[in-house]
């Protein structure tokens, strides 16, 4: 018998159901309400996997917050600043640990967040010292076996490995490597796994992602020292490991099917191009479970060549040892394509989320069982699906690859070197020195949510809504003049989500109602789902710019979001490297950048803050993805004329590891995130000596905090004493839509302030 398996099953609620509760308990403290909505995504989630047979469906995958938090509570690490926890962490600390707290009791720092891997998912940091000690401080993961018992779900429960958990923690105090935690934290874990077997489970998924990060020598025997270990004391568990996100590393890989673990996961997804070696290399005393079912997109799968890889473990297998699963938990795609009234039956028939992978799943293992004949309709829903997708003009639009082909290179470069262009562009702005502007959006007030809302359901007319936004574009415009802005923005009331509103205008995208996927503890995202070739049909932004500098003697900046940023936060089509899907996106922002010169404004800022995010786990991979992400933006960036001045944004903290692709941007000016950390990101800037315009954010926007002159000067002093005074320019850290208009106007009033005092200061005012 072949076996199947899911690693996980998303949690938040077809209906975000989750997210709802989890903020009616943080408003009014209802413990009961949340938990009976916790138990109920549980329930259905296991009632939906096991009508799909599946063998193994997880328990201990939910979460009230993140699987990483449960694990610090589990193993008793709870930072001390947290108090004194007896017994077991109870849901205020918990949440404390979250999200930070402040009320009588306590006022305390919410626990570091960060992403998981290269997904869009975001856990807690563990805090790691030498004082930290483990004991079991939690029972969710017995509690929730027994209540899939009680249910009649016989589950395997998942926990984070040992080892990934101590990597992906942080050292809280320098020299410190947590890995020396190792032996006080194993006989905690050892108790869990006993704990689990007395309960009657059979086997643990261990999840070890970390698996298919590049490892040191050290790292391997750590595994190793850990899971002979595991065997040595819980003998009466079955023990599965999973590594998932791409394939093993070689090393890694002979390491790890070493380990007297009973069964091994790999991601036949990622890891396609070497999966086919790796199971002529798997080892006869184990288990194979093979990942195939992309748990990462969203797209329906080859059952055919699925089907064939499996036949090929199967023959060398043998019975009895091979588990067909999705390649990682589901967290990452949406719950149903059920809900998806709104997107055509053409596209429907390309797409499986959660529930239909569990479909795939299935279908698969009946296959492998009982012969195809069993399934034949699914296969065939299957085959037609990539034949069509693959032959439809709605993703293989002959003009977008007429274009594409006619790239060359001297698109992706502007005219003259920046040194040129300065020159021209200094003579035709006239700008003061130390120029001031803003990052884009102004405050999206209730007013103007409130007026979209209207909008969308019918109750405001388009006219109306065209006219309400035109009165608040106007309004900020006038504001930004009294402020004395130098540069100025139109503020983006018209828009919701910065890549939403364009997606929204380009052709090959999609966007569903319910497509939603846990981005933090309550937060979600709806990403778009760019399943064809793109391109614009017509002007998206040019009219609202265009709108915005006739109110204004002063520049206006047009306002983009960059090709890399648009396709980071999408589900991308799995057909073609996401390299040609993003050179698609780059000549529709293109062909905008253009038009918006051509209707007279004279700077335009491309947005990238997703430019980091979209870094290969592997340090090896870097160069690869970083030269076609630069070439696409400056493909975007540079069919204008030399005066006309870019400009892009990115709201980060990292540039050192990046700073040669972001100087190959070769943007006229960026601004960056920098006034969190006391300009100390300049550091990557001053020591790469980047040549191009820089404005360091003076502010930071997350706090509705209005800092004083001294502070943004002091801060400003400090970016003019390390980086040529002519190169910067002064402005927030990012855009300023989650604030209101008084702190934004008494903010920005004190910016403009401080430039003007530093200007002096330095000797160069020149307005
Ligand atoms: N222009 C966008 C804004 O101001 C940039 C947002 C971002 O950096 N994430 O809102
Ligand atoms: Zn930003």
């Amino acid at each position: 018998m072949t076996r199947s398996a899911t690693l996980g099953y998303p949690r938040i609620g077809p209906r975000r159901e989750l997210k709802k509760a989890l903020e009616t308990y943080w408003s009014d403290g209802d413990t009961q309400a949340l938990q009976e909505t916790a138990a109920a995504m549980r329930a259905a989630a296991w009632a939906t996997q096991k009508s799909h047979g599946i063998d193994y469906i997880p328990s201990n995958d939910f979460s009230l917050y993140d699987q990483v938090l449960d694990m610090c509570c589990l193993l008793g690490a709870i930072p001390e600043r947290f108090g004194r926890v007896d017994g077991d962490v109870d849901l205020a600390t918990y949440f404390a640990m979250a999200r930070g707290a402040q009320d009588g009791k306590r006022d305390v720092a919410a626990m570091e967040m960060t992403k998981w891997f290269d997904t869009n998912y975001h856990y807690i940091v563990p805090e790691l010292s030498p004082q930290t000690s483990f004991r079991i401080a939690s029972r969710k993961p017995f509690d929730e076996f027994a209540e899939a018992k009680s249910l009649g779900y016989a589950t395997r429960p998942v926990l984070l490995g040992p080892v990934s958990f101590l990597m992906l923690g942080k050292a809280t105090q320098d020299g410190f490597a947590p890995s020396e935690l190792l032996p006080a934290l194993l006989p905690v874990y050892l108790e869990v796994l006993k704990g689990l077997a007395a309960q009657g489970a059979e086997c643990v998924q261990l999840d070890e992602p970390c698996l298919t990060l590049e490892l040191s020598d050290r790292e391997r025997a750590i595994y190793r020292e850990t899971f002979e270990r595991i065997a040595r004391e819980v003998p009466e568990l079955s023990i599965h490991l999973t590594a998932y996100f791409d394939e093993l590393p070689v090393d890694n890989r002979d390491m790890a099917f070493a380990l007297p673990v009973a069964a091994i996961h790999l991601d036949a997804v990622r890891g396609a191009e070497t999966i086919e070696s790796a199971i002529d290399a798997f080892p006869s005393d184990k288990t194979l479970s093979l990942g195939l079912i992309d748990g990462r997109n969203i797209w329906r799968a080859d059952l055919e060549a699925a089907h064939k890889l499996a036949q090929h473990a199967l023959a060398r297998m043998g019975d009895d040892r091979l588990i067909l699963s999705t390649s990682c938990s589901l967290l990452h795609v949406p719950y149903s394509l059920e809900l998806e009234s709104g997107l055509d039956d053409e596209l429907k028939s390309w797409l499986a989320f959660a529930q239909e992978k569990l479909g795939e799943i299935e279908a698969l293992t009946r296959a492998m069982n009982e012969g195809r004949a069993a399934v034949a309709d699914v296969f065939e829903a299957s085959a037609k699906a990539q034949r069509t997708r693959f032959a439809s003009e709605r993703t293989h639009n002959p003009k977008v690859r007429e274009r594409m082909a006619a790239i060359t290179p001297d698109m992706a470069h502007r005219k003259s070197a920046f040194a040129m262009r300065r020159r021209t562009q200094l003579a035709h702005f006239a700008l003061p020195k130390l120029p001031t502007t803003t990052i884009g959006s102004f405050p999206q007030t209730k007013e103007v949510r409130q007026a979209r809302a209207k909008f969308r359901k019918g109750e405001m007319t388009g006219e109306a809504y065209e006219e309400f936004l035109k009165a608040e574009t106007e309004r900020g415009i006038r504001v930004q003049e009294k402020l004395g802005l130098d540069v100025l923005v139109h503020g983006e009331f018209e828009r919701t989500d910065m890549v939403e509103y364009f997606g929204e205008m380009l052709d090959g995208f999609a966007f569903t109602k319910f497509g939603w996927v846990q981005s933090y503890g309550s937060r979600c995202v709806k990403p778009p789902i760019i399943f064809g070739d793109v391109s614009r049909p017509h002007p998206m932004t040019v009219e609202w710019s265009a709108y915005a500098q006739s109110l204004t003697e002063k520049p206006v900046k047009g306002m983009l979001t960059g090709p890399v940023t648009i396709l980071q936060w999408s589900f991308v089509r799995n057909d073609q490297p996401r390299s040609e899907t993003c050179r698609q996106i780059a000549l529709a922002i293109r062909d905008e950048v253009n038009d918006l010169e051509a209707a007279g404004i004279g700077m335009i800022q491309i947005d990238e803050p997703a430019l980091r995010e979209g870094l290969p786990l592997r340090r090896s991979r870097w160069n690869e993805y970083l030269d076609w992400a630069s070439e696409c933006f400056r493909l975007s960036a540079s069919g204008v004329k030399d005066e006309t001045q870019i400009h892009t944004h990115m709201c980060y903290s990292e540039f050192n590891d990046i700073i040669e692709a972001i100087a190959s941007l070769d943007a006229d000016v960026i601004s960056i995130e920098t006034s969190r950390s006391r300009m100390e990101l300049l550091d990557a800037f001053v020591n790469y000596e980047y040549p191009n315009e820089i404005g360091p954010g003076v502010y930071d926007i997350h706090s509705p905090r209005v800092p004083k002159t001294e502070e943004m000067a002091d801060l400003l002093r400090l970016a003019t004493s390390r980086l040529p005074a002519e190169h910067i320019w002064v402005n927030p850290d990012c855009g300023l839509k989650t604030r209101g208009w008084p702190e934004t106007e008494a903010a920005l009033g004190t910016m403009v302030e401080a430039a003007r005092s530093l200007r002096a200061e330095l000797g160069v005012a020149a307005e």
